[in-house]
């Protein structure tokens, strides 16, 4: 039996390791924007797999293992949705329209004001990243028109949050890297793109915001370029 003397002995204890804990888990708020995900988009994902990755898949169903950061290069969060909810690549995309008809999407879009929406599921495979979208959560930032980097302080804090809040939930992430980075992972056992001429420039989201990023999760150990590098030097 706890006497009424030992209640207020333990009450401040527990109220301290639970502040400790709770701070410990990454705080986010994310809010859920479907994008039209039908069984034809299904089917056509699986279709890429298939063609661009040669291997036979079942399912689009993916374990995590790369965070690739992002920009949209449109300004207006309209704009940038409408374009991920289209299941079809437009003709507006020559560069993407030899390597199959499923539409570019994306696991999150951070408004300008640093608000998370949730396009799809985590582990879905989503088309954002050539070679890496069979192992990778993507997150767009709308932002980067022209290739001018403004992304907000707002979206760099909330990309730090979705860091952390990923990390934390899928132990097999242990990279994270920009766009601009991407094409890194050539020659390393992560990647899978096997058309070697298939391969567009990428900018985004540039140095600035990546290294700020990185230096705000640097306790998650995550891997950036240095460590690719080293990686592929010894496979
Ligand atoms: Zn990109």
């Amino acid at each position: 039996m706890i006497k009424k003397n030992n209640l207020i002995f333990y009450f401040p204890i527990v109220l301290i390791i639970v502040l400790i804990l709770s701070s410990c888990a990454a705080k986010i708020n994310i809010v859920d924007k479907p994008i039209s995900f039908s069984q034809d988009r299904e089917e056509l994902t699986k279709l890429y797999i298939n063609d661009r990755y040669g291997s036979q898949a079942e399912h689009i169903q993916i374990i995590p293992k790369i965070i690739v950061l992002h920009w949209t290069a449109i300004d207006d969060f309209d704009s940038c949705f409408n374009t991920f909810n289209r299941e079809r690549l437009e003709q507006t995309r020559p560069d993407l329209s030899g390597a199959g008809e499923l539409n570019v999407s994306i696991h999150f879009l951070v408004d300008r004001d640093g608000t998370v929406y949730r396009l799809m599921p985590e582990t879905m495979m989503a088309r954002h990243c050539i070679g890496l979208n069979y192992n990778s959560i993507g997150v767009e930032n709308v932002g980067g028109e022209n290739n001018i980097d403004n992304l907000t302080d707002e979206q760099i804090e909330a990309n730090i949050k979705l860091v952390k809040y990923l990390a934390e939930k899928y132990p097999a992430i242990e990279y994270l890297i920009g766009h601009h980075e991407y094409r890194e992972f050539e020659g390393h056992p992560l990647w899978l793109e096997t058309d070697n001429s298939y391969r567009t420039e990428k900018f985004d989201p540039g140095e600035r915001f990546m290294s700020v990023v990185r230096n705000k999760v640097a306790g998650y150990k995550l891997k950036g370029v240095e460590e690719i590098r080293l990686e592929k030097g010894i496979e």
